[in-house]
């Protein structure tokens, strides 16, 4: 992704530093202390892209996504900004709020208060977090007593605005992280609310892994003269991942799909669309098919994106279909099938998906259904893999077949199921626990026959498969509008 090219006044930063080091990037030395005590040698590419900007408090716009140690890219230069002020006053006016935080998950705003007081260990500078689902009064405590860094997740923040039991008059710094996330989770108002109350001089550092269209109107209304940032995806495909592409005109692409989870005794899919209302729709077609499915996105509660991997984890779902954003958030390790339903529109997000499956040494396969309005997209995808993908042909799916458990009046695909076989695993009942978006019929209750043949490699019910990473026993922040 090139954000330059959207960015008129953009500044493209260009990190000349031929070795980098924590110290030639101009870092105090118990910032470089705290930085030595965790072992880390050199300063990953966004660090050295993003510290000596924040330093001089210029704006930053950052397109990195977690895991390429952005955090301690903006913490560290916040921390020595702020490192004037620390003091270790017991007053609270002496600890106002100078820097201010958001997240969109309660377990990111975890990490990146815990880098505040790791890197800021050998500071006197005093930080906390707040986010929904939990005892607001222990948080209330901590901000009265006076933290100069805040964490939030944006719900929470404005509950504490309300209780006056913070004030925001004071700072001088704030940063969106995941700002697409936060979006996509409908988080704008409650940004715009928050907005509002901070004083409108500060510096502003907004990081997204993606650009979407309402992520650089945001940027461009709270960025001034930002400096873009760009650090390149992890854009190697997994050797062990087999690419196959099936142009196919987007109505046959569900029948298809059914087809093939059975045809390959699919277990476990990660099925990609690219909007959440669509992530909701095919769940509910597959389904009706006879397919164990849900959909996760962020449209749904914590606790049902939770409760949507655990099924899958257990064998109980066999397609999980997820949205590019909710899928970000899901560690799932050694996935055997991965099926773009449809195509991304940037092909980096291509590498992201496909980098699901293939892994552990364990081979996988990413299907692509790709109509004819998609083939601009796949030559962007095949010209950034520098190779073309394979390309098999549909098979003639019977018309009229229907599916294997039709809803009471659903439309029917012109190109069918073919029945499946009342021994075929895949033939699943859908899990019954799950709220979809009503109206919602239960598959039929039959218990899933044992599947006859040899083990799959892949298969779940020897091995663990799917973990949540940073799930943890949350309920999603309450949402405040
Ligand atoms: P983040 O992208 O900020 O979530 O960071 C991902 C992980 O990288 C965290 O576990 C950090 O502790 C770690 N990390 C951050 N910076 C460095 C570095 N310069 N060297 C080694 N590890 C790092």
């Amino acid at each position: 992704m090139t954000l330059s090219s959207n960015a008129p006044d953009a500044v493209s930063a260009i990190a000349d530093i031929s070795k980098p080091s924590f110290a030639a990037l101009g870092l105090m030395p118990e910032l470089l202390r705290a930085v030595a005590d965790q072992g880390y040698e050199e300063p990953t590419p966004i660090q050295v892209k993003a510290i000596p900007p924040v330093l001089q408090r210029r704006d930053i716009m950052g397109c990195a996504q977690t895991g390429t140690g952005k955090t301690a890219g903006f913490m560290l230069p916040i921390l020595q900004l702020l490192a004037p002020q620390a003091n270790t006053s017991p007053s609270p006016a002496r600890h106002p709020v100078r820097a201010l935080i958001l997240t969109p998950t309660r377990e990111l705003a975890a990490q990146v208060e815990d880098s505040a007081r790791t890197y800021g260990k050998y500071l006197a500078l005093r930080s906390t977090v707040v986010y929904g689902g939990v005892d607001i009064d222990p948080q209330m405590k901590a901000l009265h007593a006076g933290v100069e860094i805040l964490v939030a997740t944006p719900g929470r923040l404005l509950d504490h605005l309300h209780q006056k039991s913070v004030n925001l008059s004071r700072v001088e710094i704030l940063v969106l992280d995941e700002a697409d996330r936060m979006l996509d989770m409908g988080f704008l108002p409650d940004i715009k609310r928050i907005l509002a109350v901070l004083p409108p001089r500060r510096q502003n550092l907004l990081f997204s892994a993606t650009f979407p269209e309402e992520v650089r109107r945001l940027a461009n209304g709270l960025l001034h003269g930002p400096i873009m940032l760009e650090v390149a995806r992890r854009n190697a495909p997994a050797d062990l991942v087999s690419h196959e592409v099936y142009p196919i005109a987007t109505p046959r692409k569900r029948a298809l799909l059914a087809h093939l989870i059975r045809s390959r005794d699919m277990r476990q899919v990660l099925v990609f669309v690219r909007m959440k209302r669509d992530a909701r729709r095919l769940a509910r077609q597959l389904q009706h098919d006879g397919i164990a499915a849900t959909d996760i996105h962020s449209d749904r509660t914590q606790a049902e994106r939770e409760q949507a991997l655990a099924d899958f984890k257990e064998g109980k779902i066999t397609a999980l279909v997820a949205t590019d954003i909710a899928a970000r958030g899901l560690d799932i390790e050694e996935l055997p099938f991965v099926v773009n339903y449809e195509l991304p529109h940037t092909p980096e997000d291509y590498v992201h998906r496909i980098g699901r499956t293939g892994r552990a040494g364990l081979p996988g396969d990413a299907v692509s259904l790709v109509s004819p309005e998609e083939m601009k997209f796949l030559e962007d995808i095949e010209r950034l893999l520098k190779r073309k993908l394979p390309r098999a042909s549909a098979p003639e799916l019977p018309a009229g077949a229907r599916p294997a458990h039709p809803a009471r009046g659903a439309r029917r695909e012109p190109h069918g199921q073919r029945p499946q076989p009342a021994s075929h695993p895949a033939a699943r009942p859908a899990a019954p626990a799950f709220d979809f978006t009503k109206p919602y019929e239960p598959a039929a209750t039959a218990t899933p026959p044992k599947h006859p043949s040899a083990r799959h490699p892949h298969d779940r019910r020897h091995r663990p498969t799917a973990a949540l990473l940073g799930g943890g026993p949350a309920k999603r922040e309450p949402h405040k509008s």
